[in-house]
């Protein structure tokens, strides 16, 4: 089969790669229905984090029909439709069991999805089945429950969105923007989104958000302040992981309310001091997907949500490479690969 390989910086191939087997008796293999490039992917694409190994095989964000399953698998069998979290889990560990699957004590995070097969260690803990194979036009959708709305979930939820608070989301790439939905899922009031682009300002208030604030540092602030009585707001949900926007978060929280960081953080540094009088709650990390997955599949199953809407570019698996350069041009804010 041929998969998706990083090279080096802006060095995507599509390649011949050897096709997953069955290596633990725990591991499912799946033929992927679709996979996509995430926001994080475009780190490494841009030469700005580096994997400790180059070549790397790409992609974590799945969905598919299940192919076989090792020996101790009980939970999903071959030919269910499965959705799985960017990092496996066991399910049962003291961590798992407190709802952070995604530092599961056995985790592993997934990689080379961006292939028509995949290989998922830990398959009973890490994939949740369907009970039917769902239509085509909910398969955007389902695929965005593996990571990008998973993560954009545990933002509102780890900043303590509520029904009748104020919620600021801090960027508007596809993680934002669906902390923008999912703030509105949770009830919140008034969502205020930070975007300068019309496009994604645009599916930012179909997704929810009542104001949309385009200044940024310490104008951006003066802004949430102005908005929020001069206090700054309830919970604040920082979707990008530059320092920038990490003080921007904290700088428009209210003293005693929440901020809530999802983007992986390159190169952030907090003063102690700063953060004793800020007096905000301050809760992030790798979502834990696995926690919401059943419900956030059932949302899509019962079409109350559409996270799909975030994939505006679709292409063929075998053009991937396209696909990194339109986001990482910000010409598309998402792209879904069909293998
Ligand atoms: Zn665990």
């Amino acid at each position: 089969m041929k998969g998706t390989v990083l090279y080096g910086a802006r060095d995507i191939r599509f390649e011949d790669r050897p096709e997953p087997k069955i290596i633990k008796p725990a591991d499912a293999i799946l033929r992927l229905s679709a996979s996509c490039i995430c926001g994080s992917d475009l780190w490494p694409y841009r030469g700005i984090a580096n994997f400790a190994e180059l070549p790397a095989p790409m992609g974590h964000e799945y969905c598919g029909i299940v192919e076989e399953v090792g020996k101790e698998v009980r939970n999903v069998k071959p030919g269910q439709f499965v959705v799985g979290s960017f990092a496996t889990s066991d399910n049962t560990c003291v961590i798992c069991q407190d709802g952070y699957q995604s530092s599961c004590v056995q985790r592993e995070f997934m990689s080379a999805a961006q292939a028509p097969l995949l290989r998922v260690p830990l398959a009973d803990g890490t994939l949740v089945p369907i009970t039917d194979v769902p239509p085509k036009e909910l398969i955007p959708s389902l695929l965005a429950t593996s990571d990008v709305l998973g993560t954009g979930w545990f933002a509102a939820d780890a900043a303590n969105v509520k029904s009748g608070k104020t919620a600021v989301v801090v960027g508007d790439g596809a993680v934002g923007l669906l902390a923008v939905l999912s703030a509105k899922q949770m009830g919140a009031e008034r969502i205020i989104a930070m975007s300068r682009h019309e496009s994604r300002q645009k599916l930012a208030r179909e997704f929810g958000a009542t104001d949309i604030v385009t200044e940024r540092g310490e104008e951006g602030i003066a802004r949430i302040k102005e908005l929020t009585k001069g206090l700054g707001a309830d919970s604040v949900l920082e979707c990008v992981g530059t320092q920038e926007s990490m003080l921007q978060a904290i700088r428009s929280t209210r003293p005693g309310g929440y901020v809530s960081y999802v983007g992986v953080p390159h190169a952030v540094k907090l003063d102690g001091t700063e953060l004793f009088f800020g007096e905000v709650h301050l809760h992030g990390g790798p979502a834990p997907v696995r926690r919401y997955l059943p419900d956030l599949i059932e949302l899509v199953l019962d079409e109350k949500i559409n996270p799909g809407k975030v994939f505006d570019l679709k292409l063929p698996l075998d053009q991937v490479a396209e696909g990194y350069r339109a986001m990482d041009e910000r010409r598309a804010i998402k792209t879904l690969l069909q293998p």
